[in-house]
C-alpha cells in the first residue's frame, strides 16, 4: 500500500499508542484512522468515511475539535483510552508535513477535566504492586484532580477487592510483570481498565513519599506515577504527601457488603438517592462530599477518635446559631481541592481565582467558628490550618470580579494593579474618549447632521456620511475609505493617528496583563499545599456539620460505644427505609445482642421486615463507627471489626453467577474471615437450592458460627424448622417479626419480638394472589398435619423425617394421588416465586399461567 507522508507520520504515532483512540488533529478536526475509525465509528454513532482513492481506500471518521470533549468523555466512560495528538507547529511555517506530537493520554483513572465528572465524586487511580508474598500487594491511589496521594498494604485478594471497592477504582495500573491470575480473579471482574508500565524512570515527586522507607510502597508509588506521567505529560505539584494507612485502622467492609447495604449507592443503579450516604449527605461543598463518602466506606476502629468525632457533633448540635453562621461560610467555599489541582495543571482562570478569593474570605470565619464551638476537640482538626490572608490580599488586589473566562483578551486586572498597564489603559481611555466626541465636533465643523462616526473590524474607526451631503465635505482633510450604496465612509489623519494609538495601547495591555496573570498564577502554585490543608480541615468541618444537621433534623442519639461491648438498641429505626415511608408508620424495634444472645435466629413471612431490622444494626454500627449519630432512642454498641452479609442481591444473576452460588462464596467469606469482634447478617441463607439442602446448610452453618466463628451474628429464616435449634445452642436466640391474621389476611405488624414466628404465612400470600380455594384449604390441611408432626420429632432428627414424610403426597393405598402432580407442580412454582421481583402485569399473567394447569 503506498502512503502519503502524514499517513506515515500517523501510523509511526500510533504505533507507540495500540491501546487507545488516535485523535490526530488535522485543522479543526481529530481524525481516527483504521480500526480506531470503525471502533469509534459504532461507538461514538459517527459516520466512517475513507481517505484516499478507490481500493486503497482508509477508513476515517472524525469528530470536530470544538466538541471533542464529549466525544472523549463517552470513550472514557466505556472504559477506552485516548491519546490526543495535536499539530506542534504553525500549519503555516512547516515545510512538509505539520509536525505531530500526543500530548496527552486521557484514561478512565486520569481524567482532568472537571466537566467530566461529579463534583462530590472523586476519581481514583489505583497501582498495585506485587510484593512477592503470596496474595499480598501494595496498592498506591491517585486522584489526580484533587491531588489526594494514599498508600496501602493488602494480604489478601479479598482484601485488595474491598480497597478497590473503597475507591470505586476505574482503573488500575501495574508493572508488565504483576500476578495475571490476581488481575483476572479480582481485579477485572470488577468492569476496572487495567494498565500497564513496562518499566519506571522515577517520576514521583519527592515532597509525595518524603520519610517513607516501605520499599515495595515506593515501588508501588513509582508505577503509580509512572503512568500519571506517560498520560498526562505535566508535573503533579499538587500530589499531597501520601497518606500511609493501615487497612486494619478501619472497620473491614468487604465489597459485596458494602453494595449489599447500600451504603453509598443503590444495589440497581448505583443511585445515590436511596443509600444510606443519600440520607446523611447533608453538606455544602463538594469536598465536603467527596470526604463523607470516603469516611463510609472506612467507619474507625479507634474509640478515642470516634469519641472525638462524636463530642464535635454534639457541640455542633448544641451551638445552634453558631452552626448556621457556619454553615452559610461553608457554602461560601469553592472546590479549594480540585482548584489546586488546576492551579498545579496550569488550567486555571480569572474566574478561578475570584472563586478561591471568596473561598479564602470565609476561612477564617469557619475557623474561628469552629473553635468556639467545639473547644478543644476543634484543635487536632484546624491545627496547621492557614487561612492564606497574603494570598487573598493578592488576589484582592488583583483580579477583577468580573474577569472574563479567557485569560487573553484583557479585562482580568484590576486598576491600579500595575502602572505600566495603567497607563496604557489611560491611553485608551483617552483615546476612545477623543472619539467619542469626534462625532459632535464633525458634525459642527462640516454643518452636516447626519455625519456619523463609527467601527467595524476590517476599516477600523470612520465618519460616515450619506451622498446627498458629500459636496459639503471641505477638501483634503478627508481621505476616502470605503463605499456603500448610499454614503460614503472617510478617515482623516488625526482619526487614524488616534485609532493608531487605542489599538496599540489595546494590543499591549492584552499582552501585559495576560503576563502578569500568569505570574500571578505562579505564585499561587506556591501555595498548593497550604491550600490543600485547608481543603482537608474545611472538608472535615463541613461533614461533622452534616452529621449534626441530620441528627438533630431526623432524632438521631449519640451511641455509647464499648470495645467488645455488647449491643443494645431501644427503637432502633433502619435510616434509609424510615425517610422513605411515610412519616410516623416505621415501626422502630429494639435489638439486643450479649454474651447468651450471640446469634439471632428472625423468622416471620415474606415482607414483614426481616432483612430491614437486620440491616439496620448494619447501618447503625457504621454511622455510630463514622461518629455520627444514630436513629434509635437509645443505643449501646460494640466496636465491629468487620461485617459481613449475604443479602439476596437482585443483580448477583446479571454478572453471570447463578445465585446459589454467589450466596455460598459470600457465606464462605463470613465463616473465614470473622472475628468474634465481627458482625455477621445472614439473610435466608440455603434459600437457592431445594428445601432440604437449604435446612440443612443454614442449620450447619448456624452451629459453625455457634460453635467455632462466635461473632454477633443475625440470620433470617422461613425454615420455621429451624427455631428449634435454641434448644441446642446456647447462644443461640429466637425472635420473630410479629404478623397477625386478619379477617384471613395476614397483616404486617414490622415489630420484632421475642420467640419463634408460630406458624408461616406462605398460605396466606398464596389466597392473597387468589389461588384456587381448593389448593389453599388443601395446603392449610397439610400444614397442620406437618406441624403436629413436627412437634412430635426432636430438632436434630427433624429433616430426616420430613424427607420420608414428602411420599404421603403420594398415598401408597391408594390409587389415586392425593393431589395432583399439576397441582403439586403449581404449589411449587408458588413456593420458588419471588414476589419481590414481579411486576404486577407479570403476576397476572402467571397466575393464568398456573391456573392454566389445574
Ligand atoms: P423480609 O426481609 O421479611 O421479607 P423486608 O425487610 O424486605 O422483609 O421488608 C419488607 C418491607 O416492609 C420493606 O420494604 C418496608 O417497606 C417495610 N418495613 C420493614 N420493616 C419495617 C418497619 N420496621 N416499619 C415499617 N415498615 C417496615
Amino acid at each position: 500500500m503506498s502512503t502519503t507522508p502524514m499517513m506515515e507520520q500517523y501510523l509511526r504515532i500510533k504505533k507507540d499508542y495500540q491501546d487507545a483512540f488516535l485523535f490526530f488533529r488535522l485543522g479543526d478536526f481529530y481524525e481516527l484512522f483504521f480500526d480506531d475509525a470503525k471502533k469509534a465509528a459504532k461507538e461514538l454513532e459517527i459516520t466512517l468515511t475513507g481517505r484516499g482513492k478507490g481500493d486503497e481506500k482508509i477508513p476515517m471518521c472524525g469528530v470536530p475539535h470544538h466538541s471533542a470533549k464529549q466525544y472523549i468523555r463517552q470513550l472514557i466512560d466505556q472504559g477506552y483510552k485516548v491519546a490526543i495528538c495535536e499539530q506542534t507547529e504553525d500549519p503555516q511555517m512547516a515545510k512538509g508535513v505539520v509536525k505531530r506530537e500526543v500530548v496527552q493520554v486521557i484514561t478512565p483513572g486520569t481524567v482532568m477535566d472537571t466537566g467530566a465528572f461529579h463534583d462530590k465524586e472523586n476519581n481514583f487511580l489505583v497501582a498495585l504492586y506485587a510484593t512477592g508474598q503470596k496474595e499480598e500487594t501494595t496498592l498506591a491511589a491517585i486522584d489526580t484532580t484533587t491531588g489526594e496521594f494514599r498508600l496501602t498494604k493488602l494480604n489478601s485478594m479479598d482484601d485488595l477487592a474491598s480497597e478497590l471497592a473503597v475507591y470505586q477504582a476505574k482503573e488500575v495500573v501495574t508493572m508488565d510483570s504483576f500476578p495475571e491470575d490476581i488481575l483476572n480473579e479480582t481485579v477485572k471482574p470488577m468492569g476496572i481498565t487495567v494498565s500497564h508500565v513496562d518499566e519506571v524512570h522515577h517520576h514521583t515527586p519527592d515532597h509525595a513519599v518524603e520519610g517513607l522507607d516501605d520499599i515495595d510502597m515506593r515501588n508501588a508509588a513509582e508505577v503509580l506515577f509512572e503512568y500519571v506521567q506517560r498520560t498526562t505529560r505535566r508535573v503533579l505539584d499538587h500530589v499531597q504527601t501520601a497518606e500511609v494507612y493501615i487497612r486494619q485502622a478501619y472497620m473491614h467492609l468487604d465489597a459485596y457488603s458494602k453494595r449489599n447495604l447500600e451504603l453509598t449507592g443503590t444495589l440497581r443503579e448505583q443511585r445515590k438517592a436511596g443509600s444510606l450516604l443519600g440520607v446523611i449527605d447533608e453538606t455544602n461543598t463538594a469536598m465536603g462530599g467527596r470526604l463523607l463518602k470516603q469516611w463510609i466506606g472506612k467507619p474507625l476502629l479507634d474509640l478515642d477518635r470516634i469519641a472525638s468525632r462524636q463530642r464535635m457533633v454534639r457541640s455542633l448540635m448544641d451551638y445552634f446559631f453558631e452552626r448556621q453562621a457556619l454553615k452559610t461560610a461553608l457554602q461560601g467555599v469553592y472546590d479549594l481541592e480540585r482548584l489546586s489541582g488546576r492551579v498545579a495543571f496550569g488550567n486555571v482562570n480569572g474566574r478561578d481565582f475570584i472563586q478561591l478569593k471568596h473561598s479564602l474570605e470565609q476561612v477564617p470565619h469557619i475557623l474561628a467558628l469552629i473553635e468556639d464551638i467545639a473547644g478543644d476537640d476543634s484543635t487536632p482538626l484546624i491545627e496547621g490550618a492557614d487561612a492564606c490572608d497574603e494570598l487573598k490580599a493578592l488576589l484582592e488586589t488583583s483580579i477583577r470580579e468580573d474577569c472574563p473566562v479567557s485569560i487573553t483578551e484583557g479585562g482580568l486586572l484590576k486598576d491600579g494593579y500595575d502602572e505600566q498597564l495603567d497607563l496604557y489603559r489611560e491611553a485608551m481611555t483617552n483615546g476612545k474618549a477623543w472619539i467619542a466626541e469626534l462625532e459632535k465636533s464633525e458634525r459642527d465643523f462640516t454643518g452636516i447632521k447626519s455625519l456619523k462616526v463609527g467601527f467595524n473590524k476590517v476599516f477600523g474607526y470612520y465618519i460616515e456620511v450619506t451622498k446627498a451631503n458629500i459636496q459639503s465635505l471641505p477638501e483634503g482633510r478627508y481621505e476616502r475609505k470605503q463605499t456603500l450604496s448610499n454614503a460614503e465612509r472617510y478617515i482623516t489623519e488625526e482619526l487614524k493617528e488616534k485609532e493608531q494609538l487605542i489599538l496599540e495601547a489595546e494590543e499591549k495591555s492584552e499582552k501585559l496583563e495576560h503576563e502578569l496573570f500568569l505570574a500571578i498564577r505562579d505564585h499561587v502554585k506556591a501555595y498548593i499545599r497550604p491550600l490543600q490543608k485547608l481543603a482537608r480541615t474545611v472538608s472535615a468541618i463541613d461533614v461533622l456539620v452534616s452529621f449534626a444537621e441530620v441528627s438533630e433534623r431526623l432524632g438521631y442519639v449519640q451511641p455509647e460505644l464499648e470495645m467488645h461491648g455488647d449491643v443494645h438498641v431501644k427503637n432502633g429505626r433502619h435510616p434509609v427505609v424510615e425517610t422513605m415511608i411515610d412519616h410516623g408508620e416505621y415501626i422502630a424495634n429494639d435489638l439486643v445482642m450479649n454474651q447468651e444472645k450471640e446469634i439471632l435466629l428472625i423468622t416471620g413471612p415474606n415482607m414483614a421486615g426481616k432483612s430491614t431490622y437486620m440491616r439496620q444494626l448494619a447501618h447503625l454500627s457504621i454511622l455510630a463507627q463514622i461518629g455520627c449519630f444514630v436513629p434509635a432512642e437509645e443505643a449501646k454498641l460494640p466496636i465491629f471489626d468487620q461485617i459481613f452479609t449475604r443479602i439476596g442481591a437482585a443483580d448477583d444473576l446479571a454478572q453471570g453467577q447463578s445465585t446459589f452460588m454467589v450466596e455460598m462464596m459470600e457465606t464462605r467469606r463470613a465463616l473465614k474471615h470473622a472475628s468474634r469482634e465481627s458482625l455477621i447478617l445472614l439473610d435466608e441463607i440455603g434459600r437457592g437450592t431445594s428445601t432440604y439442602d437449604g435446612m440443612s446448610l443454614a442449620q450447619a452453618v448456624i452451629e459453625y458460627v455457634h460453635d467455632t466463628v462466635q461473632a454477633k451474628t443475625l440470620f433470617s429464616t422461613h425454615y420455621h424448622e429451624l427455631t428449634h435449634l435454641e434448644e441446642s445452642l446456647e447462644r443461640c436466640h429466637n425472635v420473630h417479626v410479629a404478623a397477625k391474621e386478619e379477617d384471613g389476611e395476614v397483616v404486617f405488624l414490622h415489630k420484632v419480638v421475642d420467640g419463634p414466628a408460630d406458624r408461616s404465612y406462605g398460605i396466606y400470600v398464596a389466597q392473597l394472589a387468589e389461588l384456587p380455594r381448593e389448593v389453599i384449604e388443601r395446603a392449610k390441611v397439610l400444614l397442620e398435619e406437618f406441624e403436629s408432626e413436627a412437634d412430635t420429632t426432636s430438632a436434630s432428627k427433624r429433616h430426616e423425617r420430613i424427607q420420608d414424610e414428602q411420599i404421603p403426597l403420594f398415598d401408597a393405598d391408594m390409587s389415586q394421588p392425593v393431589i395432583s402432580d399439576e397441582e403439586i407442580h403449581v404449589l411449587n412454582a408458588i413456593r420458588e416465586l419471588n414476589l419481590l421481583h414481579l411486576t404486577p402485569i407479570q403476576a397476572i399473567q402467571l397466575l393464568d399461567e398456573l391456573k392454566g394447569k389445574l
